[in-house]
């Protein structure tokens, strides 16, 4: 059977990017394959410390988890849900990488470029985190890895690392599938990206510091509908999808769609023809806020307990998959 696997890290609060973009969509994506597939959801803790951690890291694991589920997400047998540092395999796999990863292709990491602009000193992790992010996937033979589009050059280091591994000691790891073939497989044109709301040019970030740029998934319903409300848009005066000239107004109408579960299509038919943003941002603000109330009173009904036990079956498939691949790769260069 071949695995998907997925990871959302526990640095801060998410927003409705991380919602729309991540949360319903891996949780679809499960709930469609996981007769036919293994499906890793994990808790990169490990990749949280290269960066500040906001708030308590062991809420922030629990919340993750409870995040999925009230996203739709259904557990079952072959759903696994572990926490990274729970599996001792990912750090010794990391330092064995470490040994077949270059300084040069790493320091190409446009990640570690932009996280390390203009800092007098810039910590290891950083720099070496996609190595590790290669071992969470080789680990499990993992084919389909559906991350954002800032993370497809780490996926392809991990393919480049596991052929040149594979090609010194043997058929050890299963290659993952190219960035075309997973975003074909995650059933997308092209990965989903919300944009901020007051800088429609940019993605939607946590770390913007701008409150109404963004909606937090703890934000009240009515606080957000408000932040729709006020979202930049342009002069145009035309209801259209065209993100090079209206990125705002497009936002506007992806969101609507995703949240409404409509294909993107059918939301800009709708409003083609209008030219009142006022109109469309009502809707919009209406779907957000409604689509909140609902996810937060999900999320409150979810237990730590019910989690934990999610935690205590997964860790021990993980720790077998992943100690086995191990002994493998540890054989193969000889420590074994
Ligand atoms: P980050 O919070 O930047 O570490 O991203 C975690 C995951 O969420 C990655 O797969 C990102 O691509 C995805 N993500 C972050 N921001 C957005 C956004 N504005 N729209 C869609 N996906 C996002």
């Amino acid at each position: 059977m071949k695995t998907i696997l997925t990871g959302l890290r526990v640095n801060s609060d998410l927003h409705i990017g991380h919602y729309l973009g991540v949360l319903t969509h891996m949780a679809n994506l499960a709930n469609k394959h996981h007769e036919d597939y293994n499906i890793n959801f994990f808790i990169p803790d490990l990749h949280s410390l290269i960066s500040e951690v906001d708030g308590d890291m062991q809420q922030n694991i629990v919340r993750n988890i409870k995040y999925y589920l009230a996203a739709g997400l259904k557990p079952s047998k072959n759903i696994h849900f572990y926490r990274q540092s729970h599996v001792p395999a990912h750090s010794e796999l990391c330092w064995i990488l470490n040994c077949t990863a270059s300084m040069g292709e790493l320091g190409r990491m446009i990640q570690y470029k932009e996280k390390g602009e203009g800092k007098s000193s810039v910590n290891v992790g950083i720099f070496d985190y996609p190595v590790l992010m290669a071992a969470d996937i080789l680990l499990y033979s993992a084919t389909y890895v559906p991350v954002g589009e800032d993370q497809f050059q780490h996926l392809e280091l991990t393919r480049d690392i596991a052929l040149r591994f594979n090609h010194k000691y043997g058929e050890i790891f299963t290659v993952p599938a190219t960035t075309s073939e997973q975003i074909k497989f995650m059933g997308l044109d092209q990965a989903i990206r919300i944009r901020d709301l007051l800088n429609p040019e940019k993605k939607m970030s946590k770390s913007t510091p701008a409150e109404n740029s963004k909606i937090m998934l703890t934000d009240k319903p009515e606080r957000a509908a408000k932040k729709i409300m006020s979202a930049t848009t342009d002069s145009v005066g035309k209801i259209q999808f065209n993100m090079w000239n209206q990125p705002g107004i497009s936002n506007l109408l992806q969101i609507e769609a995703l949240i409404t579960n409509t294909p993107l299509q059918d939301v800009i038919s709708t409003w083609a023809g209008e030219t009142r943003y006022g109109d469309l941002k009502k809707k919009v603000a209406e779907s957000v806020s409604e689509m909140l109330t609902i996810f937060q009173s999900k999320v409150a009904e979810i237990s730590d307990d019910e989690v934990y036990e999610l935690f205590k079956q997964g860790e021990a498939y993980a720790n077998d998959v992943a100690n086995s691949k191990l002994e493998e790769v540890q054989k193969a260069v000889g420590l074994r």
